[in-house]
């Protein structure tokens, strides 16, 4: 579903990403852990262009966003072809990005009208079940304003979810909330990865990388470290890194 080899991305004088290669199939939750700055939300970034790398090639379900030939040239396809392939994606962010003018549900149908030019009458029924299945077909009518955080990243869910993507990235997507609010919103990944989404997840939470993920990696200082299936990685991690890092969690 996803291959991203050797990417490479600077910001000015500091590279950030150095040469990280990732291959993820079909039905993968994969977890990724580490440190903060150790470029986590670049790579997610760099997977749906909301930045572009500088080196190095993503493939999306087989076709190419990006690729570097052999001279070192990075070259993406055409723009409304990188808009497609993207929309393959669905992402959730740490701060649920709402739109705060607009009611639960027309967060919901916004871009699939907008983007996909589907009519309102075809969107509010696949919107209105995504709520009913993330628990807040009540808060229909609502604003965000109006929503609890873990409320809020819910719709987020559902929104992405709303536009049919193939693949979901989550970026830290419990990391604003209190704890008993992270329950609800982990509870709601379970349940998609249960359903067999392509999930790839930026978490601090150790329990839900190691009971509903298929593999962890741990990246640190812009590379993948360490990568496994959860019951080895935290059992027996292989890299000192990894070893420091899981055992300052506590
Ligand atoms: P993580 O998500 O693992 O905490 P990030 O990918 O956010 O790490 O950041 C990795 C490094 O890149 C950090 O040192 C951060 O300051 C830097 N960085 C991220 N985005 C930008 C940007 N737009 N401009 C300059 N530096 C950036
Ligand atoms: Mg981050």
């Amino acid at each position: 579903m996803i291959s991203a080899r050797n990417l490479h991305k600077r910001f000015g004088e500091h590279e950030v990403l150095k040469g990280v290669s990732l291959e993820i199939g079909k039905g993968e939750v994969v977890a990724v852990i580490g440190p903060s700055g150790s470029g986590k939300s670049t790579f997610l970034r760099c997977l749906n262009q909301l930045e572009r790398i500088d080196r190095g090639e993503i493939v999306i379900e087989g076709e190419t966003l990006v690729s570097t030939d052999a001279a070192g040239t990075c070259r993406y396809v055409a723009d409304k072809e990188a808009r497609r392939i993207c929309a393959k994606m669905g992402m959730v962010f740490q701060h649920f990005n709402l739109f705060p003018h607009l009611s639960v549900l027309d967060n919901l149908i916004e871009a699939p009208m907008t983007v996909k030019g589907m009519s309102r009458d075809a969107i509010v029924p696949v919107a209105e079940e995504l709520l009913r299945k993330v628990g807040l077909f009540a808060k229909c009518s609502a604003y965000p304003s109006q929503l609890s955080g873990g409320q809020k990243q819910r719709v987020a869910i559902a929104r992405a979810l709303a536009m049919a993507p193939d693949i979901m990235l989550f970026d830290e997507p419990t990391s604003a909330l209190d704890p008993e609010l992270t329950v609800e919103v982990l509870r709601t990944m379970r349940q998609l990865a249960e359903e067999h989404m392509t999930m790839l997840v930026v978490t601090h939470e150790m329990g839900f990388a190691r009971d509903v993920s298929t593999r962890v990696i741990f990246m640190d200082g812009g590379d993948i470290v360490e990568s496994g299936a959860p019951a080895t990685f935290f059992a027996a991690p292989s890299h000192p890194r990894t070893r420091a890092f899981l055992s300052h969690l506590g």
